[in-house]
């Protein structure tokens, strides 16, 4: 029998401009390379329905920038497969670019969650991030994804910024509310190895202060939860009912594939990574020669145990306590200290915890 997935991610690799923080795979928009691409996914997903029951429930488009693609183009991703089936299909955009044509037309194919990279709204903090967008185009793509009907609105942000103390934060934070999402995102800024912000670290331009950024993170938690946004995860805020379904399924385990230059996938106990290149990626895909997957492993029982500990902790519904036998005086020592909760048979971080989940989770395994 076939492995059932209904965890689908679609990775869509192009951006207008590259941020100099992001180490996602992606590239510049390119004609060429945009119809490689789509040829690749659709080649992809129909070799991939021989090896796979697929039934899509939670769908996530994520990037790059899905919606870069022109309205042609995105008219053929929409209608790659029967995304629009799932109970929810989210897809990330950016404001630049982002307005009712583009709304429209995901609402009209069935998208019912748009995550918007907002990252800030102080000029100087966008500027920083080498975002192309303003507060005008942030509101404007607001009131798009609005207008056509979209069910869900995230708003993703970043802090740690040079010059951004609890009050500037809090600004922000504010003026994100004020937009009435309906789920947060808050990222603290990493220097991720390759990008322009680690030669920026390198070059003694930057440095990230992780006091300030453990006071940021626990205003976030103090004001997103004061205005009706309960925590799901550590850096995830959501109104009841507005949780990212598919982020979920798979932060508590579930197979899930991943699909596009570079998506990674897990299913069955295996886990691997499509190729990177979107060029050999389609090929690879299309004329079925040479490998398709790189990175591919078997998980052993202890790698499956270790992520689910670690994964457990940084989210809202914590670890079941039965699994953590031989730790109670350890989990006796952490409530004392405030940073967890014995609560329904699970243990939870608090947000003061989730600090330290890391940490936490590396004596636990
Ligand atoms: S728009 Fe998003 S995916 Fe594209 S470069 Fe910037 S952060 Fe990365």
């Amino acid at each position: 029998m076939k492995p059932l997935v209904e965890n689908l991610y679609v990775h869509v690799p192009f951006c207008t401009h590259l941020c100099p923080y992001c180490d996602f795979p992606k590239e510049r928009l390119a004609g060429n390379r945009m119809r490689d691409f789509l040829a690749g996914l659709q080649a992809e997903w129909a070799a991939t329905r021989e090896e796979f029951t697929l039934r899509p429930r939670h769908v996530f488009f994520g990037g790059g920038t899905p919606t870069a693609l022109s309205p042609a183009l995105m008219k053929e991703l929409l209608a790659v497969a029967p995304w629009g089936e799932a109970e929810e299909w989210s897809v990330e955009a950016n404001p630049d670019g982002f307005g009712d044509t583009k709304a429209r037309q995901l609402a009209a194919a069935g998208v019912t969650r748009l995550s918007l990279g907002v990252q800030a709204f102080r000029p100087a903090d966008l500027a920083w991030l080498g975002r192309k967008h303003d507060r005008a185009a942030i509101r404007q793509a607001v009131q798009s994804a609005r207008a056509a009907g979209i069910r869900s609105l995230n708003l993703d942000l970043i802090y740690g910024l040079p010059d951004q103390g609890p009050a500037e934060w809090q600004e922000t934070l504010a003026e994100a509310c004020a937009l009435e999402p309906d789920s947060l995102s808050a990222y603290a800024i990493t220097p991720e190895e390759g990008t322009e912000l680690a030669a920026r670290l390198a070059r003694g331009e930057w440095s990230p202060n992780e006091d300030r950024e453990a006071v940021l993170f626990l205003l976030t938690c103090r004001f997103l939860e004061a205005r009706g946004y309960q925590s799901y995860e550590v850096s995830n805020f959501a109104r009841h009912g507005h949780e990212c379904r598919h982020h979920q399924a798979v932060w508590s385990g579930k197979d899930y594939l991943g699909l596009g230059p570079g998506a990674v996938s897990t299913v069955g106990g295996r886990r691997w990574r499509n190729l990177r290149d979107t060029g050999a990626y389609a090929q690879s895909w299309r004329l079925g020669s040479g490998p398709r997957r790189e990175e591919e492993e078997a998980r052993t029982s202890e790698q499956v145990r270790t992520e689910e500990i670690l994964l457990g902790l940084r989210t809202r519904s914590g670890l079941a306590e039965p699994g953590l036998a031989g730790h109670e005086a350890w989990l006796d020592t952490l409530v004392r200290k405030g940073w967890a909760r014995r609560e329904e048979g699970r243990f939870r971080l608090t947000a003061r915890g989730r600090l330290r989940a890391d940490e936490v989770a590396a004596i636990l395994t």
